[in-house]
């Protein structure tokens, strides 16, 4: 059986080697994410292009996650790149300070002291840094330091409990998602995410860029600020899928409350019908060793058991030591934890309620083929819809998606347990399915004499359109 739960991996000067990223993406990585807190324009159109060519040199698909920076608020830079903060000493942002000192600092948000108050906390450098507000005047926001360490340049800044601002989509934002679609991105991650309106004001932008390079891009919510927490379901109704960004949101919520809302934010998202993102630290240690801790190993499969579609690796490709064996180590996690939970299909269909025909084509091939015990699911699919809804339900059966469209083939890179195949079918349902058997045998995911379940739509060749299902014994009338 493939691997189900697919990789994401961060670009970076680690992996922006053509054989380094080639041997990344033969160890398995399904998407790649350009960070767009780092980098020039040309730097990502350069880098789409290498991707693309690696891509098609190892015969997979590969999706592209632009993921905006958003309004990461940032201290400014130090005389001399970084000063010591010691426990007791007062220490000042100010919003009109050009370069920093032992004793101020600078602030990219200009509006962040009329965000705060005498009693809030702030925390620097993910949250290894913690600052208590004694007032606030003007410019200057004055505070004592409670946890010191070294400060360097351009580290971000949170508060304690949320409540910033900031909106989600700064200037630069704005111009990123263009470049962005004329990198050909398939997804667009949008930082710092407050409410709906925010998701829906970067789906506007990235539709209006993208109809100009004819592409559609998802997008996907970067869960990490507090107050998304309350607004989850409208802000999952608005996205395609959601990222569970602990590295920002455990400085706003603290580390103990993540891994709970890790587990509520990922069964929520595949209730809605979502895509799920499990992203930060999940091999921190392997940005500098060649194995990972029982920590990590843990984290990871946790992840997966907990239902999230992908994995994410952030520093640990794209500034780490070990770009490719991390990803190898990631993927031999993920496969084991896999194949590790008994499958209960029935209880997990007790609450479905659809009204749509293609809905319930994919529900009754899901069903059909964990009951027959059938090799795999076989879904001739336009837009990847049926495979959304199938993905959302653990089964141990593979889903395959035939698919015409490379656009529909790199978003499906993302969907748990959903394995694109490149597929023109005729527009003669037999011939089709005859087609997309030959298929699956060419590529050695199914044999002779297995069963396996098809799905597609009449007529032929139209998004949404799935209304059969089909039964095959494969290569029965070859
Ligand atoms: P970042 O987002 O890596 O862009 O900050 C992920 C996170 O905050 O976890
Ligand atoms: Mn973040």
């Amino acid at each position: 059986m493939p691997r189900s739960t697919k990789i994401v991996a961060t670009l970076g000067p680690a992996s922006s080697d053509k054989l380094v990223l080639e041997r990344m993406l033969a160890a398995g990585v399904d998407v790649v994410r350009f960070n767009f807190s780092h980098g020039t324009a040309d730097d990502h159109l350069n880098r789409a292009k290498l991707v693309r060519e690696c891509a098609q040199a190892c015969g997979r698909e590969v999706a592209i996650m632009a993921d905006l920076q958003g309004p990461k608020i940032r201290v400014g830079k130090f005389e001399g790149g970084k000063v010591e903060l010691k426990q007791g000493a007062r220490f000042v942002l100010d919003a009109s300070c050009d370069l920093g000192s032992a004793e101020r600092a600078g602030l990219d948000y200009k509006d962040l002291p009329k965000d705060v108050r005498a009693g809030d906390v702030l925390l620097l450098n993910d949250g290894l840094i913690v600052l208590d507000i004694e007032r606030v005047s003007g410019s200057e926001i004055h505070t004592q330091v409670r946890i010191g360490g070294t400060l360097s340049n351009n580290k971000g800044i949170n508060k304690q409990g949320g409540g910033l601002s900031a909106p989600a989509l700064t200037a630069k934002d704005v111009r990123d998602i263009e470049t962005a679609m004329a990198c050909g991105a398939d997804y667009v991650a949008v930082s710092f995410v407050k409410n709906r309106t925010d998701v829906e004001m970067a789906r506007r932008l990235a539709t209006i860029a993208g109809e100009k390079h004819g592409i559609k891009p998802m997008v996907i919510s970067k869960i990490e600020r507090a107050e998304a927490i309350p607004l989850l379901r409208e802000i999952l109704e608005a996205s395609d899928g959601i990222m569970v960004a602990r590295g920002d949101l455990a400085v706003e919520v603290g580390n103990a409350a993540v891994p709970a809302l890790q587990k509520r934010m990922i069964r929520w998202a595949r209730e809605a019908n979502k895509l799920a993102i499990t992203a930060t630290q999940m091999m921190e240690s392997m940005i500098v060793n060649a194995v990972p801790t029982r920590a990590e190993v843990s984290d990871v499969a946790n992840a997966v058991l907990d239902g999230t579609d992908a994995v994410m690796l952030s520093a640990e490709t794209a500034a780490g030591k070990y770009p490719v064996e991390v990803v190898e180590a990631m993927a031999a996690i993920v496969e084991e934890a896999d194949r590790s939970e008994t499958v209960q299909l029935d209880k997990q269909f007790l609450d479905q309620t659809f009204a749509r025909v293609d809905q319930s084509i994919a529900y009754g091939a899901l069903f059909t083929a964990f009951h027959l015990r059938c090799a795999a699911i076989c879904a001739l699919t336009e837009s990847g819809s049926t495979t959304l809804w199938m993905s959302r339900h653990d089964v141990d059966i593979p889903i395959y998606a035939l698919t015409p469209s490379r656009q529909t083939s790199r978003r499906l890179a993302l969907y748990r347990n959903v394995h694109p195949l490149h597929f023109a079918p005729s527009n003669e349902r037999d011939v089709a399915l005859a087609a997309a058997e030959r298929l699956l045998l060419d590529n050695g995911v199914v044999k002779r004499g297995d069963l396996i379940v098809m799905t597609v739509g009449e007529p032929m060749n139209q998004p949404g359109g799935t209304n059969a299902l089909k039964i095959v014994r494969v290569g029965e009338h070859a």
